[in-house]
């Protein structure tokens, strides 16, 4: 059976875990976690990175940072993973849902101005495949209406838009290094933050509202409670295994990159006889081959499809029930305008399995048999 992803393991992980263990130094803010938020940093050009114990509670810091109150309105796509919402609707914010645009199944830019009301106070737009969305757009609009973008950054690591690092464009850019994504530390992500004042805000809420990070750095005699918070620091021993393998982020990517390359050489003519659509990545951007999806031609087609790679052993899935009719999406949010693109592409939208060290032969026979399903 081929998996459809597999997690990375590039040798160290274990031995950096032995080391952290050895300096009984377990909990948050280690050596190895200050490793990695430095890694983010010079990689991305943001002001503050901070490692989370995940993507989904880097959005949660993100909402609190941008002070959300009941009521306020966040801009946002239905097709993403549930967290990109969730950390709204937990501060009692109205979610407001637009259209994607059919290329890179991101938010369309096109439609977001519409959507503001005196209410917005976020536009969060998700880097989907890790390709970017076209953040000059987006970052004029949040500049004349005084809007704060927090990117959900999630699949975007190591993918930039216009030479600029995905999450480092907003205010707050959030990163996930679960198990699914290109790097990972089991369950982990970080956020990135712009602005420095609002970095030290974000050392105080992670620290369950203390100023202990302060206190450690000898700025103050003693820590104290002195905001809201809570706790959002992953053990040392989760960064010392996601440090092992942001060392080889360049030999990850490389590998993933020619994995995406070759499936999209060898199904290109399948688009051609407009039998599927593949991925589009628009010039300015750099992409990290975190996903390689086609959109089939029916709900239907895709049911036949995935159930004829399963037979011949291999696994691919679908993604995205769309938000906005989802139980709680009827319930936090309203949509937009019309519905042209996002409910086509999450029926018909089925990915490949793509993960480090896919061998080429298992490549080149999921190939042959989306081909033979398409015959
Ligand atoms: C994976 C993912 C998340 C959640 O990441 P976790 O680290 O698992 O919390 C959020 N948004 C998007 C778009 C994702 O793909």
């Amino acid at each position: 059976m081929i998996s459809f992803n597999v997690p990375p393991y590039m040798g160290k992980e274990t031995e950096y875990m032995k080391e952290a263990i050895a300096g009984h130094k377990i909990c948050g803010d280690g050596p190895f976690t200050k490793k990695c938020n430095q890694w983010i940093i010079d990689k991305t050009g943001t002001t503050q990175a901070l490692l989370t114990t995940s993507c989904t509670q880097a959005l949660e810091l993100a909402a609190i940072l941008a002070d959300i109150q009941p009521g306020d309105e966040v801009i946002l796509p239905s097709f993403t993973f549930v967290s990109t919402a969730n950390a709204f609707v937990m501060r009692g914010a109205k979610l407001v849902f637009v259209d994607i645009r059919p290329d890179t199944k991101n938010i369309d830019e096109s439609l977001i101005e519409e959507a503001i009301t005196d209410k917005t106070k976020v536009i969060a737009p998700v880097h989907y495949a890790g390709v970017g969305c076209e953040m000059d757009t987006i970052m004029d609009i949040a500049k004349r209406h005084n809007l704060t973008v927090v990117e959900d950054a999630a699949q975007g690591v190591m993918s930039s838009y216009k030479g600029r690092a995905l999450g480092s464009i907003g205010d707050y850019g959030c990163l996930s290094f679960h198990e699914t994504k290109n790097y990972s530390m089991g369950e982990g992500g970080a956020i990135l933050i712009k602005d420095r004042a609002k970095a030290e805000e974000a050392e105080i809420i992670r620290e369950k509202g203390t100023d202990r990070s302060k206190f450690l750095r000898g700025q103050v005699d003693k820590y104290s409670w002195v905001s809201m918070g809570s706790s959002y620091l992953p053990s040392d021993m989760n960064a010392a295994y996601l440090y092992a393998q942001l060392e080889e982020a360049d030999t990850i990517n490389n590998n993933r990159l020619a994995s995406w390359n070759s499936y999209r050489e060898q199904l290109l003519p399948l688009q051609e006889a407009g039998k599927v659509e593949l991925p589009v990545i628009p010039e300015h951007c750099v992409h990290n081959a975190h996903m390689f999806y086609m959109v089939t031609g029916s709900i239907k087609e895709r049911t036949a499809f995935i159930e004829h790679m399963k037979k011949n052993d291999i696994l691919t899935v679908f993604h995205y029930v769309p938000l906005h009719s989802a139980p709680a999406g009827l319930k936090y949010g309203r949509f937009h305008g019309s519905d042209e693109v996002t409910n086509r592409v999450a029926s018909c939208l089925v990915r490949l399995p793509m993960y480090y060290g896919l061998e080429q032969d298992n490549i080149d026979y999921i190939c042959e048999k989306v081909r033979e399903f398409y015959r």
